[in-house]
């Protein structure tokens, strides 16, 4: 990408396909803004802008694609670098920080330490730890949705012999 534009690697990204844009909204005045649309799927780029905490928490719960590229490249930042530019070493901090952050389930768990639950319900967060770390790797990395499952389970499945065979853990 020889062409891309000054400081392209740090624009925001469509909510929807996933491109770049200049901006997300121009603002007028004070509380006066207007959405801007993206170019490449002419829908507007980042809706979840005027959204509360919560509507955009509850489509991350709900696994939706727009709201994770909405809280890791316009609200958090990170950049997936999918150009040839970047180093391998900052592809690697991308990923690790959207799996730390697509890990949001695992906050469930400090309920458990308060109150009473049954065994099951652990099975429960670590099946949506597993499938939300899959949208997240996915958003990040553009790979297949199978492609992203199998790295994740993988990885969970590696996490959890670890646990049983080496550490001893019940
Ligand atoms: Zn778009």
């Amino acid at each position: 990408m020889g062409d891309a534009k000054e400081g392209e690697e740090e624009w925001p990204r469509c909510v929807g396909c996933g491109r770049r844009v200049k901006t997300l909204y121009m603002q007028y005045s004070p509380g006066n803004i207007r959405l801007m649309k993206c170019d490449t799927c002419k829908a507007v780029a980042d809706p979840y802008i005027e959204c509360e905490f919560m509507i955009i928490l509850i489509d991350l719960i709900l696994h939706k694609t727009r709201a994770y590229r909405h809280l890791l490249f316009n609200k958090l930042r990170i950049y997936s670098s999918l150009d040839k530019r970047f180093s391998i070493a900052a592809r690697y901090r991308e990923v690790l920080l959207a799996v730390i952050i697509s890990s949001y389930f695992k906050l469930f768990l400090m309920a458990m330490m308060v109150w009473e639950f049954p065994s099951s319900v652990i099975f429960f967060v670590e099946i949506s730890v597993l499938s939300s770390n899959t949208v997240a790797l996915r958003v990040v990395t553009e790979f297949s949705k199978a492609h992203c499952f199998g790295v994740c389970f993988g990885a969970h499945a590696a996490r959890y012999l670890t646990e049983r065979w080496l550490l001893g853990a019940p």
